[in-house]
């Protein structure tokens, strides 16, 4: 027999590999009971069914291990919107929350517009986008057929007729005629020798979302390069980048000509997008 607080209880065997225990364990059991938090926290004394245990232990057991919350459920939350999530992209973060946040600032006043998504795993930001921005186009491609059918499914689930899934490297399989009033990205810049690789959910990431050549700013050059030639005049680009990248990053957007350049913080206040748009 096991109650829902002795469930809870065993958070303390979480802290050796993670930085919220408590959460993680209310996350799970809530999961194995499809319950919300609250739940738990109203029937502590309810008994866990013989099925609801051995899944919660199963479960329990993988995050233990280090495996990502988000990979043993199979979901995570973003933009308040719930998404899918498995081993073939990388794990909606808070942080990027902010990236979608400042391009809806930058559209608030076009109820119509196209919009691009570059690398877009799950789908997180071009299907927040979409969801806030109905009356826009938005296109999502990423160069994983695997994740191209997840954010395939994740908009199918979440209903957003006006979003487009498709593969592509970068820009190589978008129609050299499309233009886009903002191209948006969260592309790999982490370092390949950044002991960060070694440590916590990124283990289980696929590297190829996480690492770029050149101290983590290959990809970023390319992109900068070549979002050039896809935008609308007077369009806006925004990379997501490391908390130390915003000096070079900046420094590259100016070597391709863009204007209006600036770098926004995440919530714990540290560079983590940088805007430029080409002059109309
Ligand atoms: N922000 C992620 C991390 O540092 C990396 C995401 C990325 O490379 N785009 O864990």
């Amino acid at each position: 027999m096991m109650t829902v607080a002795e469930a809870l209880r065993l958070a303390a065997k979480l802290t050796p590999i993670s930085d919220t225990p408590r959460l993680d364990v209310e996350l799970l059991l809530a999961w194995v009971l499809q319950k919300n938090r609250t739940w738990l926290y109203t029937w502590p004394e309810s008994d866990l069914s013989d099925a609801h245990r051995q899944r919660f232990e199963a479960a329990f057991a993988r995050r233990r291990r280090g495996e990502p919350l988000a990979h043993i459920t199979g979901q995570r939350e973003f933009w308040s919107l719930p998404l899918a999530v498995n081993s073939s992209t990388l794990i909606p973060r808070p942080d990027t929350e902010r990236l979608v946040e400042l391009s809806l600032l930058l559209t608030e006043s076009s109820p119509s517009g196209a919009a691009l998504d570059l690398g877009t795993g799950t789908g997180a930001i071009a299907l927040a986008f979409a969801s806030e921005r109905p009356g826009w186009h938005v296109s999502a491609v990423d160069v994983s057929a695997a994740a191209v059918s997840l954010a395939e499914q994740n908009r199918e689930a979440l209903g957003l007729p006006n979003v487009k899934c498709f593969t592509s490297h970068w820009f190589d399989g978008v129609s050299p005629d499309a233009r886009f009033d903002i191209i948006l990205s969260n592309p790999p810049y982490i370092a390949d020798a950044d002991p960060h690789l070694n440590e916590g959910d990124v283990r289980f990431e696929p590297r190829s979302a996480l690492v770029a050549a050149q101290d983590g700013l290959a990809d970023i050059e390319h992109i900068l390069a070549r979002a050039r030639n896809f935008l609308s005049p007077g369009g806006w680009l925004l990379i997501e980048h490391g908390w130390t990248q915003g000096e070079a990053v900046r420094a590259i957007f100016r070597s391709c000509g863009y204007q209006s350049i600036t770098t926004e913080q995440d919530l714990g206040g540290r560079d983590r997008v940088t805007l430029g748009c080409l002059s109309p």
